[in-house]
């Protein structure tokens, strides 16, 4: 194997490779039938029609890949109508020579039978898909015309060469006979040989570019995954807060419009809760931004934890303040014990807030609205109404629930 294993075939490479088809040597990415040297009959016409006849049976073969009636149609017509015009070229050659020689007739012969074998080969109503139609033309084709160019043509150019050098027909026919005889099963095993390497090199490339495209593929599908998860990030942040990783007001908005109608539509309770730190302007003053902002994120976990069934949420709606929203199916909605639970967790927290005129320690005012929505409410009106309780808890002394 020509590859080189020590660099890896990445997905540019294979750009280069879709780029340059001339890597495989310039010829047809689907060449099935490589010209090989051995080919060459010696008379210039007849070589050069001959490769344009091998070049229009690459062509064919190709269209096998496209699948397309059309496609298919039209290089089989053409590689029909180059043969008729080749054959007459090719007889007319030989005939001056030959004249009316039986070898002549013989090849007329096999001239005459190749059209309408191809024909018949291509017989719609075989019950055979077109490509397989078209393969089994692909092999006849090749076979005859490796066989009709080595054997015939070549010990028919032989003969013509010999005449053209003043031997008679007779004699002439019996040196290429000789030649022939002793080289033509070398010159066969050669040329199958040398038209099996080109197509085994071509088969490497091929592999090549398949594992290049399989590995691009792959890369495609890995950039897909990663983008796919940049855009759920993307979308996460944007309905995120960053210090505390609860939903931040955005959110909020959205979840209590959206809550809202659905419990007006289902006729169940919505809770509101609206919860503000008590004065935590002193912690931060006494204990510095930092230890406030490790504060924050520690009431935030335990209000999280308080928000673990389908429907409940929990917010930082900005600064010290936080919301949560339960959304219930019962007319009852969410009770007291909940907010109590709350209220009781975040002074079990100890965060230390020595010059808070409530207690030692960090607390939280709850204001709580549980209500089955009223034709007359709205975002702003349940907003205002939870806000005056949260209002009334910070007068009545802070540390406290106000419900509504
Ligand atoms: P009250 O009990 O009446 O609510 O008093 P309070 O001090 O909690 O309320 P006030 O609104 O007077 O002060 C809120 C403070 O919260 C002011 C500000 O320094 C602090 N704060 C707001 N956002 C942040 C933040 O992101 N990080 C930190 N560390 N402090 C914040
Ligand atoms: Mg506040
Ligand atoms: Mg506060």
């Amino acid at each position: 194997m020509t590859m080189n294993s020590t660099t890896d075939t990445s997905a540019a490479d294979f750009m280069d490779l879709l780029a340059q088809p001339e890597h495989t040597g310039g010829a047809h990415l689907f060449e099935v039938f490589p010209w090989n040297d051995n080919f060459n009959t010696g008379n210039a016409l007849i070589d050069e029609q001959h490769k344009r006849l091998v070049d229009l049976l690459n062509q064919l073969a190709g269209t096998l890949v496209s699948n397309r009636e059309c496609e298919v149609e039209a290089a089989f017509t053409e590689l029909a109508a180059y043969a008729d015009y080749h054959f007459s070229a090719e007889e007319e050659i030989w005939s001056e020579c030959f004249a009316d020689d039986p070898w002549l007739h013989n090849h007329l012969a096999a001239h005459g039978a190749f059209l309408p074998k191809v024909q018949d080969l291509k017989r719609p109503g075989s019950g055979q898909a077109l490509y397989q139609q078209i393969e089994g033309m692909v092999k006849f084709l090749i076979r005859w015309l490796a066989f009709h160019i080595i054997v015939e043509d070549k010990r028919f150019a032989l003969v013509v060469a010999e005449v053209q050098a003043g031997v008679p027909l007779d004699e002439a026919k019996l040196k290429a006979e000789r030649k022939m005889g002793a080289s033509s099963v070398r010159l066969l095993i050669d040329t199958v040989l040398g038209m099996y390497e080109s197509l085994s090199s071509r088969t490497l490339n091929l592999l090549r570019e398949r594992r290049a495209r399989v590995e691009a593929e792959e890369k495609l599908r890995q950039a897909y995954v990663d983008l796919e998860a940049a855009n759920r990030r993307l979308e996460e942040s944007a309905i995120t807060d960053d210090l505390t990783g609860l939903f931040n007001r955005r959110h909020f908005d959205a979840v209590f419009a959206a809550e809202l109608a659905r419990a007006r539509r289902e006729g169940s309770a919505l809770t509101l809760v609206l919860l503000d730190l008590d004065h935590f302007k002193r912690l931060n003053d006494t204990y510095g931004h930092v230890a406030g902002d490790a504060a924050l994120v520690t009431v935030a976990g335990a209000l999280r934890e308080h928000c673990r069934r389908a429907g409940d949420y929990a917010f930082r709606l900005g600064g010290e303040e936080f919301a949560l929203l339960a959304c219930s199916s019962s007319p009852s909605g969410r009770g007291h014990e909940l907010f109590e639970a709350i209220r009781r967790d975040v002074q079990a927290l100890a965060i230390p807030n020595s010059r808070s005129a409530t207690a030692p320690m960090l607390t939280v005012s709850i204001g709580a609205l549980v209500r089955v929505p009223q034709p007359a409410d709205t975002v702003q009106t349940l907003f205002l109404e939870a806000d005056r309780l949260l209002y009334e808890a910070k007068q009545q002394g802070r540390n406290r629930i106000v419900c509504g």
